[in-house]
Parts: structure tokens; C-alpha cells; sequence
């Protein structure tokens, strides 16, 4: 397990978001932004349409510079 906050995730607040892969924080992050922020889901999916590997891009380093827990 790896825990990131959604501010190192792109997102607006410091809630921890935990997950077991990569591809799980992104869904973890999405279905969070989703419920909790949804100006910043709109933004994220702006950004996705205009460059779909633009978020992974700047965020996997983050994800992979965190130490497992
Ligand atoms: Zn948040």
C-alpha cells in the first residue's frame, strides 16, 4: 500500500488516499475528486481530453517516489 495525499495528486485538499497499484489510485482519486471536488474532476477531465497522459505524466513519479507502507 502507498498513501498520497489528493494535494500531490493534483487535487485541492489533503485528505490520504491509499491504494495497492497505481492504477487503483487513479481510480481511488478519481471517484474522490468526483464526490468532493467537483470543479476540480472538471478541470482534471479538460486536461485528459486535451493531453490523456498529461496527469499520469506528472503524478506516477509522485506515486512511484512514495515509499510503500
Ligand atoms: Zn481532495
Amino acid at each position: 500500500m502507498k498513501t498520497m495525499t489528493c494535494k500531490s495528486l493534483g487535487g485541492p485538499c489533503e485528505q490520504k488516499l491509499s491504494a495497492g497499484s497505481w492504477d487503483e489510485m487513479v481510480q481511488t482519486m478519481t471517484k474522490h475528486v468526483m464526490e468532493k471536488h467537483p470543479e476540480t474532476a472538471k478541470a482534471m477531465e479538460k486536461m485528459h481530453n486535451e493531453d490523456p497522459k498529461r496527469w499520469g505524466r506528472e503524478t506516477k513519479p509522485k506515486w512511484e517516489a512514495t515509499p510503500e507502507t
